[in-house]
């Protein structure tokens, strides 16, 4: 469980971002402790999926600082390496390799990136492949496999690089609904273990669950910082009230 002294994950300081003119992440700033989970909502084209990728520079801030595990994200890639071998990202669309079975696109990073053996990096996979109730499906390939199924073999690919923090930008939005919940239940127990989570989504049962905070952005901005309690309940801005108000 995070506290107020837990030691610090990620912080983004006055992050700024443009696409060209267009001023897309304005002033963030986000301190995220071990152990903490976040819930990030807001509407289409807010920054929500932008701000998550700069955590693991799969996007670049032009201004302001982000520090994950201690290290700032500059151009420095060898230290760009470092952060992501230890930031899982879990895609709405799955991102999994088509051509590698489950067990290969599980084994594949930490073959490679950790220089694992591979029966090691296949008993690891395996490991997390029971853990997201999936083992029998280690030598398919992902087409051979429903939404869900495919989701969860992502969950369990960033897991066997044993990340330090999992960030997931909608993981449940291109599932069909009655898939939805294996993903949830899959991140509902990652959390219990105290798991460090960045979650973009608009599952709000799942927010209520696990989040300790909600974020809400709007136009590049985080509107408001909240309790799940708090921003459900009494959501302190207008923008985040008509959000909701959409959304439940
Ligand atoms: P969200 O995830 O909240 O829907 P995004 O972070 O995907 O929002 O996008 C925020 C804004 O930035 C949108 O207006 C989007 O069109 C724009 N945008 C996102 N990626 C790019 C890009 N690579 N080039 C130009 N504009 C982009
Ligand atoms: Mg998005």
């Amino acid at each position: 469980m995070q506290s107020a002294s837990s030691p610090v994950a990620v912080t983004l300081s006055d992050v700024s971002k443009w696409f060209h003119s267009f001023q897309v992440l304005k002033d963030i700033n986000l301190t995220v402790r071990n152990g903490e989970r976040i819930v990030i909502c807001g509407p289409s084209g807010s920054g929500k999926s932008t701000m998550i990728r700069c955590i693991n520079r799969l996007e670049v801030h032009q201004q302001g600082k982000i520090v994950v595990g201690g290290i700032e994200l500059t151009n420095d890639l060898k230290r760009v390496d470092e952060v992501r071998r230890d930031v899982g990202m879990v895609f709405q669309h799955f991102n999994l390799f088509p051509h590698l079975t489950v067990l290969q696109n599980c084994t594949l990073a930490p073959i490679w990136v950790r220089k694992m053996g591979r029966r090691d990096a296949e008993e690891i996979a395996m490991t997390y492949l029971k853990r997201v109730k999936i083992p029998e499906q280690a030598h398919k390939y992902p087409g051979q496999l429903s939404g869900g199924q495919q989701q969860r073999v992502a969950i369990a690919r960033s897991l066997c690089m044993n990340p330090k923090v999992m960030l997931f930008d909608e993981p449940t939005s291109a599932l069909d609904p009655e898939m939805v919940k294996e993903v949830l239940d899959t991140m509902v127990s990652l959390a219990s273990e105290g798991m460090t989570m960045l979650c973009v989504t608009h599952e709000m049962g799942f927010a209520r669950e696990v989040a300790d905070r909600v974020i809400f952005m709007d136009a590049g901005q985080i509107v408001e910082t909240n309790s799940p309690d708090e921003f459900f309940s009494n959501p302190q801005h207008e923008r985040t009230a008509l959000f909701l108000s959409q959304i439940l």
